[in-house]
């Protein structure tokens, strides 16, 4: 909990978390739906935690990091999250009104219509590459909608959660808003509650898990999971342009992004030339990785030895890699930016996420070629597609399916306030932001109210007579 002391032996901290849930759940069932003020007001103080506690977020996730620059965790997780409260004060009145709908001859006269109401207590599990926004994002959405939220943030950014949890015990009572902290056990408990819905994000394999316990008390879910996002370059696309553009949302937070291009798709003659032209970025950007602020830390010991075993397998099996002060990183304890070309199937870098800033690139013959690759895996949360040709843009995403896409650009339909956000298949289920997180997180309520009469109840019992008009 807010307070939970870490001491505890988990069955005392996991009851507490029991305890916390089963508040919010009889506050849920005891009071009235949250009013549009009471809405506003929610999230005008989430708006003041952000604002006032910003520093110590950022410190609190650098530290987690080892190093993450300030911007970084500005643009990334402080701006969006202000700009998804300021967006959701701004349409809330209008997300909140009654949706009427068409009535049918037999029920008139009658009013049809859509009320959206709360759930009731939703349930966050968050991961720790952009611990904030992900935990506050889905926040905004739920109460938007009205409900109360519980939330777990990642073991692995423990400065930043115990920041978290403390923010939201001031700026919340505890049948409003609360964190629950702790690792994978608590994670376990925490999914097993039965809450009215339960957003998570993280790994497909966690997601599954997930899944299975929110099932056993039909909880419903939105997974927000991860993948190998491709990059399609088409052969009428500036190679230079598409470099500083996959550059960029290849090695912000040093590859530690779900929507990261995974891998690069490239007309075989351009291949060599990109990897230059991508290692030209990444010396313009990151001049000493090893030491440069704006270079992000790999977030665990686990995770460095995972990505420096997936560059040393991939040259063990004869692929061409291309690093960036490889040794003087892994000295510093971060993994350099690293391009690599050729990695062949069986490897983990064309298998598996690669989560870090190792960047495979895949030659292909012709553009049906690269979009039978695509669609020959699983179907990836984001994909991107740079060409000039509108015919080209439209050929690729007509013929391939993932979560969202960026055409000509990277990671930017994420920032788009408009657009729902989600994966697709293996990449998730559901999406959230904006009026589509209102309404995830609401029930939209059926109703139909009467007429003085109606014409449907005239034509009941005894049936012969209608038997007979149905009958001619
Ligand atoms: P993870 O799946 O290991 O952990 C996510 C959260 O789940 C953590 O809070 C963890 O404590 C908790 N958890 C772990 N085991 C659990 C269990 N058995 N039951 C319930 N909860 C459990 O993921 P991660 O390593 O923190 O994050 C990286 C992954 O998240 C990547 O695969 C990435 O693509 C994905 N991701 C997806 C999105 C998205 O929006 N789709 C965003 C960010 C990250």
């Amino acid at each position: 909990m807010a307070d939970a002391d870490p001491t505890k032996p988990p069955s005392a901290e996991l009851a507490a978390m029991r305890a916390a849930f089963d508040r919010l759940h009889a506050a849920s069932r005891r009071e009235p739906p949250a009013d549009l003020d009471l809405r506003r007001d929610r999230l005008e103080r989430l708006k003041i935690m952000v604002r006032t506690r910003a520093d110590q977020f950022v410190s609190a996730i650098a530290d987690d990091f080892g190093t993450r620059a300030r911007i970084e965790t500005e643009l990334m997780e402080l701006v969006p999250t202000l700009g998804a409260v300021d967006h959701a004060l701004k349409n809330l009145a209008k997300w909140m009104r009654p949706e009427k709908r068409k009535v049918g001859l037999n029920f008139q006269p009658g009013r049809a219509f859509i009320q959206y109401e709360p759930l009731g207590v939703i349930g966050i599990i968050s991961p720790w590459n952009y611990p904030l926004n992900l935990a506050l994002s889905p926040l905004v959405d739920a109460l938007a909608a009205g409900n109360r939220v519980m939330i777990k943030p990642s073991e692995l950014t423990p400065a930043f959660s115990a920041a978290l949890a403390e923010a939201i015990g001031e700026a919340f009572d505890a049948d409003e808003v609360v964190v629950a902290t702790g690792g994978v056990e608590v994670g376990r408990a925490f999914a097993s509650l039965p809450f009215d819905h339960l957003l998570f994000t993280g790994s497909t394999a966690v997601g599954r898990e997930v899944y299975k316990a929110a099932a056993a008390n039909l909880v419903p879910v939105t997974l927000e999971l991860g993948g190998k996002s491709p990059v399609i370059l088409a052969d009428d696309y500036p190679l230079t342009k598409a470099a500083r553009s996959i550059a960029f949302g290849k090695f912000l937070n040093a590859g530690q992004t779900c929507i990261a291009p995974d891998y690069v798709l490239v007309p075989e003659a351009k291949a060599d030339a990109l990897a230059e032209a991508l290692l030209a970025e990444v010396r313009k950007s990151y001049p000493d990785p090893a030491r440069d602020p704006d270079y992000s830390g790999v977030i665990s010991k686990r995770h460095r030895d995972r990505l420096v075993g997936a560059i040393a397998a991939a040259r063990a099996k004869g692929a061409k890699v291309m690093a960036h002060g490889e040794e003087a990183a892994q000295n510093a304890g971060k993994v350099a930016p690293t391009i690599v070309i050729g990695a062949p199937e069986e490897t983990i870098l064309a298998s598996e996420e690669i989560f870090g800033p190792l960047l495979p690139i895949v030659p292909y013959h012709r553009l049906e070629d690269a979009i039978a690759f695509v669609n020959a895996r699983d179907r990836p949360l984001a994909l991107y597609c740079f060409s000039k040709n509108p015919e080209t843009q439209a050929h690729v995403l007509r013929h391939t399916v993932s979560g969202g896409a960026t055409i000509n650009g990277t990671l930017l339909h994420i920032a788009q306030e408009s657009l729902p956000f989600g994966g697709v298949g293996p990449s998730g289920i559901g999406a959230y932001h904006g009026v589509e997180g209102f309404k995830r997180f609401s029930h939209a309520r059926g109703v139909y109210r009467a007429g003085p009469f109606i014409a449907f109840e005239r034509l009941g019992p005894p049936w012969g007579k209608l038997a007979r008009r149905m009958a001619k």
